[in-house]
């Protein structure tokens, strides 16, 4: 089956108790044993929930992979997925990532002993020299946080292939329709649904599938025992939001191409970061391995003041400034006060992370209407 059939039909089928066609709220903690000698998949709703299982099989659908495993949150899948990693290892990420994912890495993966390389991951010749004997992951985001760059997904696999590196993709900025990780070699795919597979902003919620019966298990133990389990309802929200992604990601894509074109013009704009513009360094790379550039852009404003950025920010109207990304609706951010606020603001000049640095996660509003917004924003320096 093709996408746009997947997204409305993977791993759900009109529920055998009563033949609804969507599926079930199961709000239930725990599940009648069966008679001696038969088995069942529901005993404790932590370890499994039907609800669960469908978006499970849903998402692994789009993604292409045999083994889905949900979970509370994009941070707790990325936990998940770490708990692997022992004093000693070592884990290779991109320097240009998401806040969280590198605040999880410095301050909970680090003091546990393990040694955490930040290096450019579109230069798989960086790459290249800082893989060792004992690299077990190579955490690669594409496009990037939110400098959004495309990194080489085919060339950090075989990268990794060389030590027997594990490549994890978090793909939460392209979601499955535009990108498909497991296609180039990669281990494991995360998301964040919270973003464009829940689409609506109204759940948090992670998810991470993977090919690998190994890895799989280990998602699955983690699971038990830790329990950073998305709730029934969650799930069927994500569920609602996946139906549409393929709708939701082409108006996504063509609005944010039409509003990079526009910003790379304006003469209040110094920069614009978009892989749908020729002038990107990635943009041949990223229409090789991707199926459109994304709803993601930022830019550089002509001014040096962290105010006066926040100031165009927060006159625009239909784009709402606030966290987060992915929603049908726009929002837009000021990475350095806000994603990367932790940051000493001398490793956010290092990572390019400017004061003037503005990040859009353009809906699927009206075009116009985003242009008009953006146009007496920027009115403002
Ligand atoms: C939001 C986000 C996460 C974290 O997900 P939560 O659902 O907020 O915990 C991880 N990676 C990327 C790229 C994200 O945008």
């Amino acid at each position: 089956m093709r996408f746009a059939t997947l997204a409305v039909h993977a791993g759900q089928s009109p529920d055998h108790a009563t033949g609804a066609v969507m599926p079930p709220i199961y709000q239930t903690a725990t599940y009648v044993q069966p008679p001696e000698g038969e088995t069942t998949a529901y005993e404790y709703g932590r370890a499994a929930n039907p609800t669960r299982t469908v978006l499970e099989n849903n998402l692994a659908g789009l993604e292409g992979a045999s083994h889905g495993i949900a979970f509370a949150s994009g941070m707790s899948a990325t936990d998940a997925i770490l708990r692997a990693l022992r004093p000693g290892d070592h884990i290779i990420a991109s320097e240009d990532m998401y806040g969280g994912n590198y605040r999880y890495l410095k301050l909970v993966l680090a003091p546990m002993g393990v040694r955490v390389t930040f290096t450019d991951l579109t230069r798989v010749e960086v790459l290249a020299q800082a893989v060792t004997s004992q690299t077990k992951v190579i955490w690669v985001e594409s496009p990037t946080n939110p400098l959004i760059q495309i990194v080489d997904l085919s060339a950090v696999c075989a990268c990794a292939q060389l030590v027997g590196a594990a490549v994890v993709v978090d793909n939460t900025f392209a979601s499955p329709y535009l990108q498909q990780p497991l296609s180039f070699g990669a281990d494991m795919v995360l998301h964040s649904t919270t973003k464009y597979l829940g689409g609506h902003s109204d759940i948090v919620g992670g998810f991470v599938c993977t090919n690998d019966e190994k890895w799989a298990d280990h998602l699955r133990f983690q699971v038990k025992c830790v329990g950073a389990i998305p709730g029934p309802m969650d799930c069927f929200l994500a569920l609602r939001g996946t139906k549409t992604l393929h709708i939701r990601m082409e108006r996504h894509c063509t609005n944010a191409q039409k509003i990079a074109t526009y910003l790379d013009r304006h003469p209040k704009v110094m920069q614009v970061n978009y892989p749908g513009l020729e002038s990107h360094p990635g943009h041949a790379l990223a229409k090789s391995q991707m199926n459109g550039f994304g709803g993601m852009l930022s830019m550089t404003l002509k001014t040096s003041s962290s105010s006066e950025a926040r100031r165009v920010l927060q006159s625009l109207s239909v784009f709402a400034f606030a966290e987060s990304l992915g929603g049908v609706e726009s929002l837009a951010g000021h990475p350095a006060t806000m994603s990367h606020g932790a940051l000493s603001s001398e490793e956010r000049a290092r990572l390019g992370v400017t004061d003037n640095l503005v990040r859009l996660s353009v809906g699927i509003e009206d075009l116009e209407d985003l242009l008009e917004d953006l146009e007496q924003a920027l009115s403002q320096i």
